[in-house]
């Protein structure tokens, strides 16, 4: 079993890459990004994971479902309701049944599993912790809850510092904490690795479990000539006083990783990652096409499986 951490975008590009190789995947995804709007429970990653392997993500927004619609959201408007948030009808649906799931009584995980049988994913989605974790980031303006930052104010306010509330009180679930003693490669999926990796990694006893594992753990790099894809990873790097590097993300995960996969445009960085005692890999990491993300997973798995 191959085990992947992910967060939401970036990550699911390569969850969907090991879908494609046929290799049975289990995925660990963020939730310190969930929030409650409309009375819902919404879980960004989460679906950013479900969509991508059930083939509704919207391939030009790069968020949300395919063939959306968007009556709901207007008639909130209409209403003069909060409409920062843009939820599609189709999107809506997911956050229906995983709120009555969760009313129900069931965890976010059972909640997940529904979900994912009925899109017939054959990955196995894993919530990081079936407790609610917060992510704020702190800004010149205050702590904003992070999908205020990220969405309401579009990532524009500086970044000064991050915490995760209720962090230290959640636990892994015996679910994530099975698939990391028992998995054959861990990848740690081009993500965040302040908002999206960092929360998953801090839940108390997933560093520990990490270190346990006896599987090799193999990290991708979420920046690419200095660049991120997508999203504040730059900024947010640089706020918290780090170089917006490589060297960075690979040194942040020194205490559990063998392996690093790093952008054929980073050649140069290669000695210096390997010099913290890690295996390096350099490909291209871009992963554009379906076919780019297969050959991804398909080069990890050949170098550490
Ligand atoms: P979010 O939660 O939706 O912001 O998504 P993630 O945290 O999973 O992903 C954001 C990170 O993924 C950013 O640092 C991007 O640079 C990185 N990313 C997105 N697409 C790619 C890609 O194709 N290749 C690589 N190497 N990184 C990517």
């Amino acid at each position: 079993m191959i085990v992947a951490l992910s967060g939401g975008v970036g990550g699911a590009k390569l969850v969907r890459g090991l879908s494609l190789t046929e290799q049975p995947t289990t995925t660990i995804v963020n939730t310190a990004d969930d929030f409650t709007h409309w009375g819902l429970h919404i879980s960004p990653d989460l679906d950013s994971v479900m969509y991508a392997l059930s083939d509704l993500s919207d391939p030009v927004r790069g968020w949300g479902v395919r063939e959306e619609s968007w009556n709901a959201l207007k008639m909130v408007e209409h209403y003069q309701g909060e409409h920062w948030f843009q939820l599609g009808d189709r999107d809506l649906a997911t956050h229906l049944i995983r709120t009555q799931c969760l009313n129900e009584g069931q965890t976010l995980t059972q909640a997940t599993k529904r979900l994912c049988n009925a899109l017939e994913i054959q990955v196995n989605v894993l919530p990081m912790s079936d407790d609610l974790i917060q992510t704020q980031v702190e800004t010149p303006q205050g702590w904003l809850d992070f999908q205020i930052y990220f969405v309401k104010e579009c990532c524009q306010p500086e970044v000064k510092s991050v915490r995760f509330q209720n962090i230290e009180q959640s636990k892994p679930t015996q679910d994530v904490l099975n698939a990391i003693e028992s998995a054959s490669l861990i990848i740690l999926c081009p993500s965040n690795p302040v908002v999206s990796l960092d929360p998953i990694l801090r839940v108390p006893g997933m560093e520990m479990a990490l270190q346990a594992a006896s599987a090799p753990v193999v990290a991708v790099s979420p920046l690419i000539g200095g660049r991120a894809v997508k999203g504040p990873t730059v900024e947010m790097l640089k706020g918290l006083g780090f170089e917006s590097s490589p060297v960075t993300v690979a040194s942040r995960y020194q205490s559990f990783l063998n392996g690093f996969v790093l952008d054929e445009q980073d050649q140069q960085l290669k000695t210096e990652i390997e010099n913290l005692n890690l295996e390096v890999m350099t490909t291209n990491t871009l992963m554009s096409s379906d076919e780019d993300k297969k050959q991804l997973a398909e080069s990890i798995l050949k170098a550490w499986l």
